[in-house]
């Protein structure tokens, strides 16, 4: 189908554009499956509210679980396409710090990868750009387009570059607009208060721990009278600068605001000659939510599907949320490629209830005992004891590393692979929204199915 023709609806709406699939937002959800949306044939149209390249406030670091993503959509991760490789990772922490390298597995690579995220998301759209996909920048979408009719999504409303208004259609529409949902929020899907919500800031520093083969963590973060629940990161960027920042389970005390002090203060608890100082800052410090372990369900209904951080994909133990967002938006794109090839009707609804079929088998049970580690990291002797006993214990560190970056091989893997199977066993998954919530849209409450888990 052609852009920048009208046509009308048999309503006698007037739809500026249409595609099979509108895809809102180009970060990694985005590009993602509008990549294989693309390949696989389809008119792909990514509605995009930036300019790119833009900053993202991000740590920038990608863990071997990132890497196979980008690897399965064909993204040259060697050094010399411009990435900066790591081994494993640092936790610092108890006076004492660990160097844990990734594991080695059959399912995931051994590497862990940086870069700017001003860089990688342009990247990314280009690469959807290359398979065949339309993006329309500085185009911010205001919300679903409902067909009164049925109650269907069957397009969006949206701001041009001019701010005008503009209408597009599609068959399906995939929510790939971040933290703010604004796709969702406009069916009335709202965050779940039951699941966790973390808040990470962060800034670029020109420091000498710019060059570093190994990400590093500190377990150890307080507001000067308490342990937080969460940790702080340094991650050398290569260029001369590191991105140093604090990612903490969200208190309902503290404004935006407070996280900025924390990560000055913090800063200021450094080694001098790492040169985090007010001097050395490159940017101003920037903060965002970080939507946590399913926040935001049903993730598909009425023809509009929850993808990455619209859909709260964050891992809660690391607050990893680059590599379920495209882990997510390959699921979801798989699943739109079988559903639009099937007439319209119950058959193509059967097919659109694989993607959250298919993100709880992948990704319930690990979310689940996520969900409850986050939980738990409120107790501040858990993160003391961890530090204190657990860090020089070479081979719990090992499986604890596993374990908060979701690295494990399910079939024949090692002693520790099995523990983690075993784990994720014992935590009953986590449940969806249940059929009966997916007919509901606008003022509908979302489905409370699985409530418990968090
Ligand atoms: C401080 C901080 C540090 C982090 N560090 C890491 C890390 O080191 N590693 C990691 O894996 N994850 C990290 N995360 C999480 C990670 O940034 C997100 O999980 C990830 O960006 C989610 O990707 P996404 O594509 O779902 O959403 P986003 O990356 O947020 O992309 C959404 C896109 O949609 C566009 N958009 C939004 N609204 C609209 C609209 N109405 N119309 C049109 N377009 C719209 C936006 O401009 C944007 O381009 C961090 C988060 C924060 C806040």
């Amino acid at each position: 189908m052609s852009a920048h023709h009208h046509e009308r609806t048999p309503r006698g709406a007037r739809f500026d554009q249409s595609a099979d699939v509108l895809v809102v937002g180009a970060g990694p959800a985005g590009s993602t499956a509008a990549t294989y949306l693309a390949r696989a044939g389809l008119d792909v149209l990514v509605l995009e509210k930036a300019e790119f390249p833009r900053e993202k406030v991000c740590g920038d670091g990608l863990t071997p679980r990132a890497v196979k993503q980008l690897i399965d959509l064909g993204v040259d991760t060697r050094p010399e396409a411009g990435w900066l490789h790591n081994k494993g990772l640092r936790v610092v922490g108890g006076g004492t710090s660990v160097e844990l390298p990734w594991p080695e597995l059959t399912s995931f690579p051994p590497y862990g990868l940086v870069r700017p995220r001003r860089d990688f998301d342009e990247m990314l759209a280009d690469h959807a750009v290359a398979a065949g996909a339309r993006i329309a920048y500085r185009t911010a979408v205001t919300g679903a387009l409902t067909d009164e009719r049925t109650g269907r999504v069957v397009g969006v409303e949206a701001r041009g570059p001019e701010r005008e208004p503009v209408t597009y259609r599609a068959q399906l529409v995939i929510a790939c607009d971040g933290v703010g949902a604004r796709t969702a929020l406009s069916r009335g899907i709202a965050k779940r208060d039951d699941r966790p919500l973390g808040v990470a800031v962060r800034r670029y520093y020109t420091s000498p721990r710019s060059t570093d083969d190994f990400l590093e963590t500190h377990l150890e973060v307080s507001d000067g009278s308490r342990l937080l629940p969460g940790y702080g990161w340094v991650f050398g960027m290569g260029d001369g600068t590191a991105n140093v920042g604090l990612g903490i389970l969200s208190q309902s005390n503290a404004g935006s605001g407070n996280y900025r002090t924390m990560l000055r203060d913090w800063c200021a608890s450094m080694p001098p000659e790492w040169g985090f100082t007010e001097e050395n800052a490159v940017n101003d410090i920037g903060g965002a939510a970080l939507p946590m372990g399913f926040n935001r369900t049903p993730v598909y209904a009425d023809g509009l599907l929850l993808v990455g951080d619209a859909g709260g994909m964050v891992n809660s133990f690391n607050g990893e949320g680059i590599a379920y967002a495209m882990q997510s938006a390959a699921l979801a794109a798989a699943t739109v490629v079988q559903a639009l090839a099937r007439p319209e009707g119950p058959a193509r609804e059967r097919a659109l209830q694989g993607y959250p079929a298919a993100v709880r088998a992948e990704l319930a049970s690990y979310y689940r005992l996520g969900n409850r580690f986050a939980h738990a990291l409120r107790h501040p002797w858990l993160v003391r004891t961890t530090a204190r006993y657990g860090l020089p214990r070479r081979r719990l560190m090992a499986f604890l590393l596993k374990l908060l970056a979701n690295l494990h091989d399910d079939r024949d893997g090692d002693a520790s692979d099995r523990l983690f199977e075993v784990l994720l066993r014992l935590t009953p998954a986590l449940s969806e929204a249940p059929p009966s919530a997916t007919r509901s849209h606008r003022h509908a409450k979302p489905s409370v199915a699985g409530r418990d888990a968090a």
